[in-house]
């Protein structure tokens, strides 16, 4: 039976690729390139630091695992995982307070994390000039990053192996009519699935509301900054960064190509503002400021850009069928970087017979119960994606 993924981010390609390598017959369908939407414009820290629930921790925790597994099995073709380890630090008045509380989270869930002191963070990050107030902080040894766009290019040429070739076609809807799935595309045109799964990001809610179904997610086309996230990309620098760094003043990684990605709290209130070219000037400039408090004059910013989150609701996972008879599988999450090497696994099994109780809690249909879950403010915290 030949399932249809429509969508060519991070989840649609690890959701093909485990289909094609179970020697399922899988067809994929991207409206404009892989890894066009967020997968193309994340911070990609691979982690599962202060994701809660306790279900939500171990998807996470699961999704670590998994990135070793996919690394170790398809490294043939390239090297984009890096488990580093990640450092949190807080450089404001109550960072006891801050250790002590994601400390104490940390060991309840059973995740790797300890107090680093001010000599050892030196050592860890020599090229760090760390400001006079930061006497220490917190590792987390379990955790990465991924080099985004090494991933996509391993997952697709491990896609090839198998025969499959992303096809760019963007789907408007779907029926299911007597045992498939009758697609409707952009194009005009009606292609015929025996299943689908929709991995479109965010447009899965347009693509499900023109289907008559719902998955809860984010319109993008309103912006806020629980929403929208601005994240900066310097010139290549002459910088050895070795881990992934978050703090209350920067999040900070190193990328493949010499660059560094960056997010800067002080700045993401400015994503629910109209985006004009003065606007990100003013982003880039504050941004530049506060890399150089840790990095002196030797990084600059190269470009900005804002991005969106594909957020549920909920802000937790979307996994799951959204038709009795089972023949459109929604995975729609936020996290996904971490989480797609992992889900890609499990939505695959699912949606080819062996269902996994681990997923009850982030059914589509949770949205439909009286208790449904409603749409929060987003809580700041350190290290927030
Ligand atoms: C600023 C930012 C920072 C982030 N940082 C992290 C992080 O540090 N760690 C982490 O784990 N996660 C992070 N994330 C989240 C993570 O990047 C996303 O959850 C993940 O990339 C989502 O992948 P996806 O495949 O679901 O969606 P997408 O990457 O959005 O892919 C959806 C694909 O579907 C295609 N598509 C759209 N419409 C159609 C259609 N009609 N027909 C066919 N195809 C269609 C799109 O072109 C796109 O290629 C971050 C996200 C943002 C925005």
């Amino acid at each position: 039976m030949t399932t249809t993924v429509i969508g060519a981010g991070v989840l649609g390609l690890c959701t093909a690729l485990e289909l094609a390598a179970a020697g399922h017959p899988v067809e994929l369908l991207e409206a404009e390139r892989p890894f066009a939407g967020a997968s193309g414009r994340t911070f990609a820290w691979v982690n599962a630091n202060h994701k809660q629930p306790r279900a939500y921790f171990a998807l996470n925790a699961a999704g670590i695992a998994a990135h070793h597994r996919l690394q170790d099995r398809w490294g043939r073709y390239g090297r984009w995982f890096h488990p580093t380890g990640g450092i949190l630090v807080d450089t404001g008045p109550s960072s006891a307070a801050t250790y002590a509380a994601r400390r104490a989270e940390a060991q309840e869930f059973g995740y790797p994390c300890r107090e680093i002191d001010g000599a050892e963070l030196a050592a860890l990050e020599p090229a760090v000039d760390w400001p006079a107030a930061v006497t220490g902080g917190l590792f987390f040894e379990t955790e990465g990053y991924v080099d985004a766009a090494l991933l996509r290019d391993g997952l697709l040429a491990a896609l090839r192996d198998h025969g499959v070739e992303p096809q760019i076609a963007a789907v408007e809807s779907w029926s299911t009519v007597s045992g498939s799935v009758e697609l409707r595309m952009r194009d005009g045109g009606v292609r015929s699935a025996e299943r689908a799964v929709l991995a479109a990001g965010a447009a899965a809610r347009t693509i499900a509301e023109r289907s008559g179904a719902a998955v809860r997610i984010a319109d993008l086309r309103e912006r806020s900054a629980r929403t929208h996230s601005f994240l900066g990309i310097t010139a290549p620098v002459d910088v050895e960064l070795r881990h992934v760094i978050v703090s209350d003043r920067m999040n900070v990684r190193p990328q493949f190509d010499g660059r560094l990605l960056v997010q800067v709290p002080s700045v993401e209130h400015r994503a629910a503002e109209e985006s004009t070219e003065e606007q990100l000037a003013d982003v880039r400039a504050e941004m530049d400021g506060v890399l150089a408090e840790f990095f002196g004059d030797r990084v600059t910013l190269e470009r900005v850009i804002l991005s969106g989150r594909n957020l549920p609701d909920d802000e937790l996972t979307i996994a799951g069928f959204l038709d009795p008879d089972e023949r459109v599988y929604a995975l729609v999450t936020h996290s996904g970087i971490t989480l797609a090497p992992h889900l890609g696994a499990v939505a695959a099994a699912e949606v080819t017979g062996s269902p996994d109780a681990a997923l009850d809690p982030f059914r589509p249909s949770r949205f439909d119960r009286a208790d449904a879950p409603v749409t929060g403010e987003r809580e700041e915290f350190i290290g927030r994606q």
